[in-house]
């Protein structure tokens, strides 16, 4: 029999997700497994920690990695926040937003939706005026949304919430290490990512962290956390009790993965991280509009990591993205929903946005766009 493994070729990860992996990543996944419990694993579980509280920019004490991808991370915030009747504010125009309607329904919430059009931000005034007539315990919203590329105003609505009982649940799945995430400036209470966008590491792990009030409205709930594995308040004693309480084994070597990425985004800077993708994306949509390429999403809203652009008129969908696939071993990511067929997704998310990458996916549309 053959070993599947040995065919494996490498791909540029050019899509929504995963994104390309720092080489120092993956040599971290190859590094001897340690005992859940050793003390050499603890303090890299303590240094993960630490390194999460500066990419997230927040003091916030339980900020840890849940086992799981990103959508972990958004049923861990819900299942933990959550009460059967609970009345919650979801704000959708994407994909993403619609599985926290989703995941929140299933947990019994009293779901309020406020809905806006794919490809357009989330309007502020409208959440405002929606605010007043009623009493949210939670309102949830997608920072980055995947789905179309576009950067929704999680700070200003944050300043609609500041002062209020409200908890303001964020998704920075594909926001986090691409753009600013400022969890404690933006008053957020919880908020989930995941380690294959822009932290560029394997899928497998949801960075969440969640502030004191948050934390208090957990351990103070009328019932138990309807998901054994996701209940925060027996995971927090894994990763914060002075006697490390076993919980689930954690996935040691992801978790090396996920410390060697977020090191190496410290060490670059924060600040320099979100330059990069910056000057990569106004590089790509210059080469893109030489082709004569649109983007789907206005300047303002755009999201450097993640640029949904119109398929160009006469070529066809799936044909096009394999064919960048087969000849150039590129792989951008088709639309979904109302979107599919209609757009095609490039992103640029962590060690993706690199120079190279950008020319070689230019020279890859060239040829399509000529070509057909
Ligand atoms: C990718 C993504 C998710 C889901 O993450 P998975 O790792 O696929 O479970 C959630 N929200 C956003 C915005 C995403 O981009």
């Amino acid at each position: 029999m053959s070993n599947l493994l040995d065919e494996i070729e490498e791909i540029t990860l050019m899509g929504p997700g995963p994104s390309c992996i720092y080489p120092e990543v993956y040599r971290a996944l190859s590094l001897p497994t340690l005992g859940h419990l050793d003390p050499y694993f603890i303090q890299i579980m303590d240094g993960i920690k630490e390194l999460l509280q500066v990419v997230m920019k927040t003091k916030n004490r339980l900020t840890i990695p849940i086992s799981g991808t990103g959508s972990a991370g958004m049923e861990a915030c819900f299942v933990n926040l959550i009460e059967r009747g609970d009345p919650v504010l979801i704000l959708i125009n994407g994909v993403f937003g619609t599985r926290m309607k989703d995941v929140a329904g299933r947990l019994g919430a009293q779901v309020d939706t406020l809905e806006f059009e794919w490809g357009k931000p989330i309007d502020v005034e409208m959440v405002a005026q929606k605010l007043k007539d009623k009493f949210y315990k939670i309102v949830a919203v997608v920072h980055a949304e995947t789905s179309t590329g576009v950067r929704n105003p999680v700070a200003e609505i944050g300043e609609l919430l500041k002062g209020k009982e409200t908890l303001y649940l964020v998704d920075a799945v594909t926001s986090l290490g691409g753009i600013e995430v400022a969890t404690d400036d933006w008053g957020i209470d919880a908020l989930y990512s995941g380690s294959q966008k822009c932290l560029s590491c394997p899928p497998g792990l949801a960075p969440a962290t969640f502030s004191e009030r948050a934390l208090e409205v957990i351990l103070n709930r009328q019932t138990k956390v309807p998901n054994w594995y996701l209940d925060m308040s027996m995971i927090a004693q894994y990763w914060e009790g002075k006697k490390r309480v076993y919980h689930h084994t954690a996935p040691i070597n992801m978790l090396y993965a996920l410390y060697q990425s977020l090191y190496l985004i410290v060490e670059e800077g924060l600040e320099n991280v979100f330059r990069r993708h910056q000057e990569m994306h106004q590089k790509l949509v210059a080469g893109l509009e030489e082709l004569g390429i649109k983007m789907l999403v206005d300047p303002p809203y755009r999201l450097p990591q993640l640029n949904a652009i119109l398929i160009p008129e006469g070529i066809d969908d799936a044909q096009g993205r394999a064919w960048l696939l087969e000849k150039y071993k590129i792989e951008i990511g088709g639309g979904l929903g109302p979107l599919a067929g209609k757009i095609w997704r490039i992103g640029l998310m962590g060690y993706t946005a690199r120079e190279e990458n950008v020319n070689k996916v230019l020279e890859a549309l060239g040829e399509v766009v000529n070509q057909k």
